[in-house]
């Protein structure tokens, strides 16, 4: 059997904050505003994993409402996603996602992402690089991304019965 994830997250752009995407910090003159440390890539794999699961979203997992989570890393979010799928029985068959921003440019920094990514879940399956795809994209100074004043991702993971 396979099952196919949606993910999708946003976060406000603002100064003094790290530009987390993937685990890797992006340098940048602003960063995502949020509870946990804001990495809004590893918000929106982590719905895409939970999402193909039948198992709810991050937010139900984990509310921001809770003090543990404050500047948490996300990367312990995403092994707790992929923990809850091998659990279940799935192995994780590829990730393929696109991040929405103005500016930097990511394109130097899409291979070191997808890199990050692949370690972050190889406690668990042992992806080849070509599973996990990082492209990028602008709004085109059209609406909020557009104006740098917010980051998106978009995810989408197929996930396949068999475990490991
Ligand atoms: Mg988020």
């Amino acid at each position: 059997m396979i099952r196919v994830g949606l993910g999708f997250d946003s976060h406000r752009l603002v100064p003094g904050r790290k530009l987390l995407l993937g685990g890797v910090d992006v340098p940048s003159p602003f960063g995502e505003k949020a509870h946990s440390d804001g990495d809004v890539l590893l918000h929106a794999l982590c719905d895409a994993i939970y999402g193909a699961c039948g198992r709810g979203d991050i937010g139900e997992h984990f509310p921001d409402s809770d003090p543990r989570w404050k500047d948490k890393p996300s990367s312990h979010f995403l092994l707790e996603a992929g923990r809850l799928a091998k659990r279940e029985g799935w192995r994780l068959v590829n990730v393929d996602a696109t991040i929405l921003l103005e500016t930097p440019k990511l394109s130097p920094w899409k291979k070191a992402i997808a890199e990050s990514i692949r370690g972050i879940l190889a406690p668990l399956w042992d992806l080849e690089a070509s599973a996990v795809s990082i492209k990028a994209k602008t709004m085109e100074r059209c609406d909020a991304v557009g104006r740098s004043e917010a980051i998106v991702a978009h995810v989408a993971v197929l996930l396949e019965s068999g475990g490991s």
